[in-house]
């Protein structure tokens, strides 16, 4: 059976356009908006708004050349900057979660939105003060009233809001709960769980806190209010009727999730790449060479370490390929989805962290970007579901247990 590993020329090609323009356009300026949060990089936004249909800058399966392609083009991108490449306008997670859920109409509508004259972001909304990795007990709810659905509920920690909803003509994806008027705690629980997209400018919908984070700090992050929003019906996301079982739309958010682990953990990828490749140049500027073919009697101990870091980054690339792959031939992904996710989120902060050690003060100064590195690869662990539950998920499928079995 044949397998191949080799890159086609074309997507090398327009990877090797997207190194040059990060390296030219977010390596100056990365410093500055870790340092100045919540300033929104306007000019980066446009120039980048412009490039979009030769630029692969939005993320996701919508990418040419798929989910693999969109991998390849989002690590180029972190190993230019993992904060910044989240500033950019596209329609991101909500593009992703409208792709996995929507109708062909829905898609060609809403994602429309995406290719106009003016930048917009598109973000999605799952989070919620009680609810992050058990997705199942989230509690914003929409009820039917007459031609519109009626949105309720708190989202907390979304990736891009405030742009999506206020400052461009973006949408939010919600997921929500459908229930009947009335509904007690434990009926919106079990409730059927679907997703509402939410344009720029619905009445009932706004911004509350905007984040102060640790790490890609340049990437807006802010919670949604939702106080008796209302859409019209089809913005529900899929067909119409609401089946009784809550695994109809839940399965909806999965299908998202396994989309988007690999390339989250390829984003990861990319800042520890970016950490690997400034810590040989620092070493090189001791006069320290990493001399490959070496028996390992013969290494330094440095060298060894970087090699295992390489070897490491490598080792996740291929994985994470697989499961781009897997998802691209429409092949269940799932369990390679979250190997890849819990493998990126273990080796991104193993790689920053040890070169931080390997570039010794530099690697605690802020007159080098490692450190910078570092936080940011906290978030591989974090984002679309922790390390902790890709280990659950992977469980689950090897032993072969439900979701009620094994928690
Ligand atoms: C920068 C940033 C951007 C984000 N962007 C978005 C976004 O765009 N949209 C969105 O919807 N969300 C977003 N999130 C939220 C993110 O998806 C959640 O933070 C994540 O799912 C974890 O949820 P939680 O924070 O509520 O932690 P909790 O679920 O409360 O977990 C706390 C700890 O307990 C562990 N844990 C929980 N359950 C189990 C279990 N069953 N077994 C073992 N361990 C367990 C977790 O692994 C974690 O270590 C973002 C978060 C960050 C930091």
């Amino acid at each position: 059976m044949p397998i191949d590993f080799e890159v086609p020329p074309e997507v090398a090609r327009t990877r090797d356009q997207v190194h040059a323009l990060v390296e030219e356009k977010f390596r100056p300026i990365a410093r500055h908006y870790d340092d100045h949060e919540h300033e929104v990089p306007r000019d980066l936004i446009r120039e980048f708004h412009r490039m979009r249909d030769t630029i692969p800058a939005k993320r996701g399966p919508a990418t040419p050349g798929g989910t693999l392609g969109a991998a390849i083009y989002s690590e180029e991108m972190a190993w230019g900057d993992g904060a910044l490449m989240r500033c950019l306008p596209g329609p991101g997670l909500g593009g992703a979660a409208i792709l996995a859920n929507g109708t062909p109409e829905q898609q060609r509508k809403f994602l429309a939105r995406f290719q106009g004259p003016e930048p917009a972001f598109g973000a999605m909304a799952m989070t919620e003060p009680g609810a992050g990795s058990d997705t199942a007990s989230i509690r914003t709810t929409a009820r039917r009233d007459g031609d519109s659905w009626v949105l309720n509920g708190e989202k907390v920690f979304i990736t891009s809001a405030s742009l999506a909803l206020e400052h461009t003509n973006g949408l939010v994806v919600v997921w929500a709960k459908v229930v009947s008027p009335g509904a007690s705690p434990d009926e919106v629980r079990h409730a059927t769980m679907r997703a509402f997209v939410i344009p720029a400018g619905t009445p009932g919908a706004r911004i509350g806190k905007v984040e102060k984070k640790l790490g890609v700090r340049a990437s807006n992050t802010s919670s949604i209010v939702l106080e008796d929003c209302r859409v019209p019906l089809d913005h529900m996301l899929g067909p119409p009727e609401i089946q009784e079982k809550r695994a109809g739309g839940f399965r909806g958010a999965m299908a998202t999730f396994d989309t988007m682990r690999p390339i989250v953990a390829a984003v990861g990828l990319g800042v520890a790449r970016a950490a690997l490749e400034r810590t040989r140049e620092l070493l090189r500027q001791n006069s320290i060479e990493i001399r490959y073919g070496l028996s390992p009697a013969r290494l330094t101990a440095v060298e060894r370490d970087f090699m295992e870091l390489e070897t490491k980054v490598q080792a996740t690339r291929l994985i994470i390929w697989r499961a781009c792959w897997m998802g691209d031939s429409k092949q269940p992904n799932n369990l390679e989805a979250a190997i890849a996710k819990a493998m990126a989120g273990t080796i991104v902060a193993e790689v920053t962290r040890r070169c931080c050690e390997m570039a010794g003060h530099l690697g605690f100064s802020k007159k080098e970007l490692l450190e910078k590195y570092m936080r940011d690869a906290r978030l591989t662990n974090i984002a679309e579901g922790t390390g902790e539950i890709q280990r659950l998920i992977i469980a689950r499928r090897i032993l072969g247990y439900g979701r009620g079995q094994l928690k």
